[in-house]
């Protein structure tokens, strides 16, 4: 538990961070050199994600609903590698932006340029996501427009 007291000591100093609900997640995100990183892999874009499973999944999964092909998760470093050199060097930056996934976060170790396609395609698909839940449940025009 001493590891986990020097890194609150940080989180302190950071105020910008909001606390996130999902401890897997707020674990993931506190020391991200000890988990393990999972590769998304959409369209051209190949990024090291940290979350906790479950929330990444997820993250996945709602990106994928902007892509014809299905956003790939895999645990290992892809053979191609990651395709974009400012990418490649973005994963060393110790402060990542996190994504709120429902009730965790994500923090989406890629370039400025990358990092925000992949948080334009999340808002995408979680506006799809919507959308086909609440065709399924009711009939309701959707009042968001
Ligand atoms: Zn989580
Ligand atoms: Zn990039």
């Amino acid at each position: 538990m001493d590891s986990e007291e020097s890194q609150q000591r940080q989180s302190v100093t950071d105020p910008d961070s909001p606390p996130v609900p999902c401890e897997n997640c707020a674990a993931a995100l506190r020391s991200p050199e000890r988990s393990r990183y999972s590769f998304l892999l959409l369209d051209h874009l190949t990024t090291p994600i940290v979350g906790c499973e479950e929330h990444v999944a997820q993250f996945a999964s709602t990106c994928g609903y902007t892509t014809d092909d299905a956003a790939k998760l895999v645990e290992h470093r892809p053979a191609g590698g990651i395709r974009c050199p400012s990418c490649q060097l973005a994963g060393y930056t110790p402060r990542q932006p996190i994504i709120p996934v429902a009730d965790g976060a994500v923090a989406v170790h890629a370039c400025p340029e990358h990092q925000s396609e992949l948080l334009a395609r999340f808002r995408t698909g979680l506006e799809t996501q919507q959308r086909l839940t609440t065709t399924l449940d009711t009939s309701d025009r959707p009042d968001v427009l």
